[in-house]
């Protein structure tokens, strides 16, 4: 069915959006969930993740790509709720070993309140 199609048992953020894992969530619809990073590298260090499951980015299929815009539409919108949109943020998604992807169920982090540096280390 529609669910198990898209709920990968093991998986952490699947577990997230369940609930059957806890998290201190942000913002949710039907279509994406955002909460805290339990490990954060900034005074605001959210992720964004759908709710189907997508391991990385390089398994987005062209069907995605309304939901791939809703998710850098909801950080755009939290970096106002949260007050950093002004001084402004950083949004990335890491991918497979080299990006730093240790969750493979796609993510975007939203990290603000304090300055970053470029290019990335
Ligand atoms: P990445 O390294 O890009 O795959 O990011 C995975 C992120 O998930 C890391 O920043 C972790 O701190 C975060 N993370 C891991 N487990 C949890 C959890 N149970 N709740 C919230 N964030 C988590
Ligand atoms: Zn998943």
């Amino acid at each position: 069915n529609y669910w198990s199609d898209r709920h990968m048992e093991n998986c952490l953020f699947c577990k997230i959006i369940d609930k059957s894992i806890p998290s201190n969530i942000v913002y949710e619809n039907d279509n994406v969930l955002a909460f805290n990073d339990i490990n954060p590298e900034a005074p605001v260090h959210v992720l964004i993740i759908p709710k189907i499951h997508i391991s990385t980015l390089n398994d987005l299929k062209k069907e995605h790509v309304g939901l791939l815009g809703e998710l850098v539409f909801t950080a755009g919108i939290l970096a106002k709720k949260l007050g950093i949109d002004k001084d402004g943020y950083r949004t990335n998604f890491n991918c497979n070993d080299a990006g730093g992807q240790t969750v493979y169920h796609i993510h975007l982090h939203l990290l603000g309140g304090r300055c970053f540096s470029w290019p990335p280390g």
